[in-house]
This record gives structure tokens, C-alpha cells and sequence, in this order.
């Protein structure tokens, strides 16, 4: 995969894919896999906002059931099947845990149903990967899963199975990689500026290339607008977006094997046991602010304290934040949209332009077939596929017997020189951030950091002034992620553990 956006002015395409997070990518590749002719354009890196910094939970819709939306929960179902079958290296089968004071036999029915209805639920997925039925727990089993815990009027425990994704980014690399085999040309660090219209027919795209500042005309008659929470900014259409903010605490692993619920103050937040970690949310607020506060991180932790004892802000590792569509943008508590969203742009005088407002990660790969299948519908083509949807590119990556760049993490040098070479990484932050789990890293320093921007300095012909600029452009970006909220100001990204 490499980043070449020479042809992207001459070239005559079927479909633009503006943005490379979950829904962007997916949609690439389903319309590649009907055979129409994409390009790909990603305004930064690929998974670099939203799509980054989910709960990383694979959901089988359980919530939908409440609301009795048998189709959502069904979608749902489907594509948490379909990412553990694809994806088996990146995903787990996980228990999830609510305790429970009372609705016992509800609960039980509850279950029941949801096993019913996912019945079909490991059909094709690897054995090891397959979720059992559901069960209630007794208080004792509850209490042994998870010792210290104080759960008021804990009566007995609701048990689930759902999917856990290890590595998003990695496996949203794999989905652009995979598009790219199906004839897909993409590029990040190019941004649309604005469509290109023929009378009421979208006919292209203004982009510019963020690593030249050269503009060029895209040309397709079809626009897949997948920006996330920019699909209105550059259309400057109606909005379509109503953005409200939602955020997961990166802690210290926590002694807990299975995923945990609880109830607080009115929300239900999920304990996630994460590689090295665990990852707690998801806090919604309003507003439209990507930034987390001291304050609300200290906030956050003073409704879990009661329960779960004392987890101190030191012990916080990072905070993953994000934008999600809200149902509406009035009222004290934030009520977020359910289902997914195609919006047709047509009744604007924009025929050919579809943007995606999308709520779950778990569900992109339903929107952008959805997508793609409009597209086709528009441009007179077969709406099947003529490849197969396997993954098989960049789900791991290459392993070499280079060294070690850090020792709590099996990355090694050859890596960063193969994210430059066959990954687009074009900046250090792209390698840390994305294209390894460096930024994950307790030994993470800046000798490592040096070390690892000068074998992209190599690669890239990197001047000493450029290295140093990247390795301040990263430090910045660990400090945002793991510190700007402590009371020093700006700690030292490396934890003090
Ligand atoms: C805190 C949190 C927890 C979550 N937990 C879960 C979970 O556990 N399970 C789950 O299924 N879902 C979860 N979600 C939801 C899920 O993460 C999102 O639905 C999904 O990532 C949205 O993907 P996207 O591609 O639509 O948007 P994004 O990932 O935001 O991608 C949009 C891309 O478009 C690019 N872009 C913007 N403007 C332009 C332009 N003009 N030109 C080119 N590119 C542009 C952006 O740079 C960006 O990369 C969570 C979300 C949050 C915030």
C-alpha cells in the first residue's frame, strides 16, 4: 500500500470515499468489491479521530432488545459475527457482567430471547471464537468474578457474550489494505474541500493534498461522504451531524476477566479488560468539544470510587475521546441516535452525494455495503460483489527478527520502517499512534521516540529540523493523550510507574 496521488487528477472514477475511519474504509472496500472503480481520500491519517478511540466492544445489539428494534439488533448480530470470522487474530469472544437487584426472571427472559435470535450467531466463526448462550449468575458466582467490588443489593448478575476488538487500528488498516487488493486507490493527508457539481449531478471533489498543498479535481459522479463528524463542515450543507461528546478512561488493568457493567447515576459503563489495560466506559456529555478536562476525568472517577474502590487519577493512562450523533441537540442528558444513517443529498441538488452518519463501529461494515449498494443502484451497475470479503493483509504485521523498540511491547524496528514503506505512515505520530501500539507503551521515552524517527528519517530523507519537529509534533500528542489533565500540566508522557 503506498501513498501516490499522481492519478488522482486524470483518473475517471466511479466513487469518491471522503474519510478513512471505520465507515469510510468499509465503504471503499465494498464498493471496490462490486468492481467500481474508488478513490479514497483521508483529510489526516487513516482512523485517526472517532473510529480510534471506541470502547472497542464488537455489541450483538443486546440494547436494541429493550427498545424491542429486532432489525437493529439483528444488523448487529450479523456484524459482530462477521468481524470475528474475518478477523480472528484481532478479535475475542468476551463475557460482559450486570449485576442485578431485581427484574431477575425479565432478565432471564431477556437472555433467553437474545440467544434465540442469535442463533445463527458462530455460524462460519472460528471454533475458539464462538460465544455461548447466555446465564444468570448467583451473587456468590458474581462476587467470586469480581473480588473488592461493593455493589449495593446485589441480588445475582446477568452474563452475555459479546465480541472485543484487540487492535482497531489495525484492523481498520486491514479493511483499507483489503480495498486497496480489490483495485481501490487511497491516500491520507488529502482533503476534500468541496463537491464538484454538473447542474444537479455531482460530477467530483475538490481535494487538496496536505502533505504538498496542491489542489486537484477528483472526478467521479458519486460522493460517499464518510468525515465522520465533518460530513456537514465541508458540504456546508443542513446539518446532519449533531455531535455530542463521549469519552473511555484508559486505567490500570484492573483484576478482572470478564467485562463488567454498572449502573450509576442514571448511566450504565462497561469495565473492559484490554490487553495490558482496562478501558472504562462509555461517559456521554453534551456539547461538541473533543477535549476531556481534569475535571471531568475527576468527576468520572468520584461516581466509580464508591464501587469499585479506589482508582486514582494517576492511575488513569489515557483518555479516549470522540464525537457521536446525537438524537437531538436539546435537554440536560445526552440521548444519542440508534440506528445508522444514509442521508441522499439529492432534494439539495447534489444527486450522487450520500453521507453517512454512523453510531457503531460494529455496524460500518453494513453501512458502507448499504453505501456502496446505492452507488451502484445510481450508476446502473450489479449490486454483487465480484470478490470475496476476506482480510489477509496488515491484520498482523510483519514481525522481522530487528529489535525491540520497547520492552513491554513485541514491536520491533522493522516495523516502522514497513508502516513507511507499505502502510502510508507519513509523520511519527502515524507509527506510534496507529500503525504500532507504541503510544501504549510505560517505557515509551524520548531516546525511544529518537530512535524511532530517525529510521524514518532514513526512509522519508527526514532533515535533523524535520526529525525534531516530529518528535515534538509526538511528545505533544502523548501528552494530550495521557497526561494534560493531571495537576502538573505538562507531565512526562512515560509513566512514572
Ligand atoms: C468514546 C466512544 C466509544 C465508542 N465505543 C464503541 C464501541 O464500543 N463499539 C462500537 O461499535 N462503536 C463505538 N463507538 C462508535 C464508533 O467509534 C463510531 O461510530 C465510528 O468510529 C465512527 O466512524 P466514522 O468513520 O464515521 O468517523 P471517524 O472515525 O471520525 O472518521 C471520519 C474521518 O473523516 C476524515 N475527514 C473529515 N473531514 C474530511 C475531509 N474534508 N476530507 C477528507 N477526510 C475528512 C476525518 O479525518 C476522519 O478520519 C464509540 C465512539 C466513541 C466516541
Amino acid at each position: 500500500m503506498r501513498r501516490d496521488v499522481t492519478p488522482f487528477a486524470t483518473e475517471i472514477y466511479d466513487v469518491i470515499v471522503v474519510g478513512g475511519g471505520i465507515h469510510g474504509a468499509c465503504a471503499a472496500w465494498e464498493a471496490a468489491r462490486r468492481g467500481l472503480k474508488v478513490v479514497l481520500v483521508e483529510a489526516g491519517d487513516f482512523n485517526a479521530a472517532t473510529s480510534a478511540n471506541s470502547l472497542r466492544t464488537l455489541h450483538g445489539g443486546l440494547r436494541h432488545l429493550q427498545r424491542l428494534d429486532f432489525q437493529q439488533m439483528r444488523i448487529s448480530i450479523r456484524q459482530r459475527r462477521e468481524w470475528l470470522r474475518l478477523a480472528p487474530e484481532l478479535t475475542r469472544p468476551l463475557r460482559f457482567v450486570l449485576p442485578l437487584n431485581s427484574y431477575q426472571s425479565v432478565a432471564r427472559v431477556a437472555l433467553r430471547v437474545n440467544d434465540l435470535i442469535s442463533a445463527d450467531r458462530n455460524k462460519a466463526v472460528r471454533q475458539d471464537h464462538h460465544l455461548p448462550d447466555g446465564s444468570i449468575l448467583t451473587r456468590n458466582e458474581f462476587t467470586a468474578l469480581f473480588p473488592g467490588l461493593s455493589v449495593p443489593d446485589c441480588s445475582a448478575a446477568a452474563a452475555w457474550y459479546d465480541g472485543i476488538c484487540l487492535d482497531t487500528e489495525r484492523l481498520q488498516l486491514a479493511v483499507i489494505a483489503a480495498a486497496v487488493a480489490c483495485g481501490a486507490q487511497v491516500a491520507n493527508y488529502v482533503r476534500a474541500l468541496w463537491p464538484l457539481r454538473d447542474g444537479v449531478k455531482i460530477c467530483g471533489a475538490r481535494v487538496s493534498d496536505e502533505l504538498t498543498g496542491a489542489g486537484m479535481d477528483l472526478r467521479a459522479p458519486v460522493i460517499i461522504n464518510a468525515a465522520g463528524p465533518a460530513i456537514d463542515g465541508w458540504l456546508q450543507g443542513p446539518r446532519q451531524f449533531n455531535a455530542s461528546r463521549a469519552f473511555n478512561l484508559l486505567v490500570r488493568k484492573l483484576p478482572f476477566r470478564d467485562a463488567l457493567g454498572l449502573r450509576i447515576a442514571g448511566g450504565t459503563y462497561f469495565i473492559i479488560p484490554w490487553n495490558d489495560y482496562s478501558i472504562i466506559g462509555t461517559r456521554h456529555l453534551q456539547g461538541d468539544r473533543l477535549e476531556v478536562s481534569r475535571e471531568e476525568v475527576l468527576g468520572f472517577l468520584a461516581e466509580l470510587n464508591p464501587l469499585l474502590g479506589h482508582l486514582a487519577i494517576d492511575e488513569v493512562y489515557g483518555v479516549f475521546s470522540g464525537l457521536l450523533p446525537a438524537a437531538d441537540s436539546g435537554g440536560a442528558d445526552v440521548a444519542l441516535q440508534r440506528a445508522p444513517r444514509i442521508v441522499d443529498h439529492t432534494a439539495q441538488g447534489l444527486r450522487g452525494l450520500y453521507s453517512i452518519v454512523g453510531v457503531k463501529w460494529t455496524t460500518a461494515l453494513w453501512v458502507g455495503e448499504a453505501a456502496a449498494r446505492r452507488a451502484c443502484r445510481l450508476l446502473g451497475r450489479s449490486e454483487r460483489p465480484v470478490r470475496e470479503r476476506a482480510l489477509s493483509e496488515c491484520v498482523t504485521p510483519p514481525g522481522g527478527d530487528s529489535a525491540r523498540v520497547v520492552p513491554d511491547l513485541p514491536v520491533v524496528f522493522g516495523q516502522i520502517a514497513h508502516a513507511v514503506r507499505e502502510e502510508m505512515a507519513v509523520h511519527l505520530w502515524d507509527v506510534v499512534r496507529r500503525r504500532t501500539p507504541l503510544y501504549l507503551s510505560r517505557s515509551l521515552d524520548h531516546s525511544t521516540l529518537a530512535a524511532c524517527a530517525s529510521v524514518m528519517a532514513r526512509e522519508l530523507r527526514w532533515s535533523p529540523r524535520t526529525t525534531a519537529a516530529e518528535i515534538d509534533t509526538t511528545e505533544a500528542e502523548l501528552v494530550a493523550f495521557k497526561g494534560h489533565w493531571r495537576p502538573e500540566g505538562r507531565l512526562r508522557y512515560a509513566s512514572s510507574r
